[in-house]
């Protein structure tokens, strides 16, 4: 199964905004923007909100044929390991090997040393297509980057062997991530451990690298965008070498992973997949349950109660919340709003301090953040929130559509 070369990750903690999410993909088709949909959902998201991930597949399906979407869609088993992927073998046609936790795990030294000796031809000075500068490249980096990912790499190909063998050859899509480390990927060790990848021949089409700079949750990009922009330039070369060097396939390209909301970078993304002829993956996830909120704000009375509620059961629980996404977003207690400061909000005072609009003076990213974490208070409330979302569905639909085409889907991808 090849991935088609622009595509959208859209995550629906709820499940109910398929059909919302599919209409930003479908309007912008219309417009000519080809971008096609993945529905994403993490083994994380599946647990706190107690779904399962064939929930996820119905949904997307039921999007699909309501809207007669006759072209290729996927079902991404988001950040799976081995102990959680085989829930996901039927559901998914999508799976995001995450390998960020075994990185730093040391492979056996024979291992090591093939690997360096493997590709020793790509050490002294490596001309790459597109990279003004010679990269020096010495047995010592190969070793290091070895010793860093090779035991992570192989670990992806233990995975992707296991679906394989479950689905059968060809008939889903391979992300590896390795977004989720603890530092950023230079284009460098991009190079290297697309090397490993090949060398367990997995038939990667995305790829997750840690990018440069704070991918905080449904907020703006936080880091120094000439050098990100240098970075995504680089990297973009050298999956194209890769591609040629070491066999992977042609659809391979670059994933965004917390890629909602990362309005500075969408520019330059745009610019530089164009100048590169290049695919895209981008993953949005939480922006969509942030736009539920928004809508129930929006609609008032009781859904507006309802959106104060979740912030007012969730600050008590700060810390644990917080804490599983701690690596992804920064949130300042104190610029919070006190209860009893949002207990007198109105409808407009509430969606203007949520909604990802920086030029209202009342946006507070930290609040943004902070609701962006809570959605298990609503999980906890079980049909009064999902029974809310039925009854303001058209405000909320509204807003989920107008996020994902207007601030996403035409930004990143659009002419
Ligand atoms: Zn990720």
């Amino acid at each position: 199964m090849d991935i088609k070369p622009f595509t959208i990750g859209m995550g629906d903690r709820f499940g109910h905004q398929g059909h919302a999410q599919l209409k930003a993909v479908t309007t912008a088709n219309a417009e000519g923007i080809r971008v096609h949909p993945t529905w994403n959902k993490s083994n994380r998201e599946h647990t706190i909100i107690g779904t399962k991930p064939d929930s996820l597949r119905a949904e997307a399906d039921e999007a699909v044929k309501a809207a007669g979407w006759a072209e290729p869609y996927y079902v991404d088993a988001d950040h799976i390991n081995l102990t959680n992927v085989d829930g996901f073998l039927a559901a998914s046609n999508f799976f995001t090997i995450d390998v960020a936790d075994y990185s730093g795990k040391p492979a056996d030294s024979a291992s090591i040393d093939a690997f360096v000796a493997k590709h020793a031809g790509l050490t002294g000075s490596l001309v790459v297509p597109g990279i003004a500068e010679p990269i020096a490249l010495d047995d010592k980096q190969l070793r290091a980057a070895a010793e860093k990912f090779l035991w992570a790499i192989q670990e992806a190909g233990r995975i992707y062997r296991h679906i394989e063998a479950a689905k059968g050859t060809c008939t889903f899509v391979t992300e590896v991530s390795v977004d989720e480390t603890d530092r950023p990927q230079n284009p460098v060790e991009l190079l290297l451990i697309l090397a490993m990848i090949a060398g367990e021949k997995i038939p990667v089409q995305t790829i997750a690298p840690k990018f440069t700079g704070r991918f905080n949750k449904g907020v703006d990009y936080v880091g120094d965008i000439a050098q990100f922009e240098k970075e995504f330039d680089q990297d973009l070369a050298i999956l194209t070498y890769a591609v040629r060097q070491f066999g992977l396939p042609e659809t391979l390209k670059l994933s965004v992973h917390s890629g909602s909301d990362k309005f500075s970078l969408y520019p330059i993304i745009k610019k530089l997949i164009q100048k590169h002829g290049a695919g895209l993956h981008v993953k949005t996830a939480g922006t969509t349950w942030l736009e539920e909120v928004i809508g129930l704000a929006e609609s008032g009375g009781d859904a507006l109660q309802l959106a104060k509620d979740i912030y007012l059961q969730a600050l008590p629980l700060f810390d644990d919340l917080v804490k599983p996404y701690a690596p992804v977003v920064d949130i300042e207690k104190a610029k919070l709003p006190t209860p009893e400061q949002i207990s007198a909000w109105d409808s407009e005072t509430y969606v203007a301090t949520l909604r990802h609009n920086a030029e209202d003076p009342r946006y507070n990213l930290h609040f943004r953040q902070f609701i962006h974490v809570s959605f298990k208070i609503a999980a906890k409330m079980g049909t009064r929130y999902t029974d809310a979302l039925k009854a303001n569905a058209e405000v909320i639909g509204r807003n989920v559509t107008h996020n994902l085409l207007q601030r996403h889907i035409r930004p990143i991808f659009g002419a």
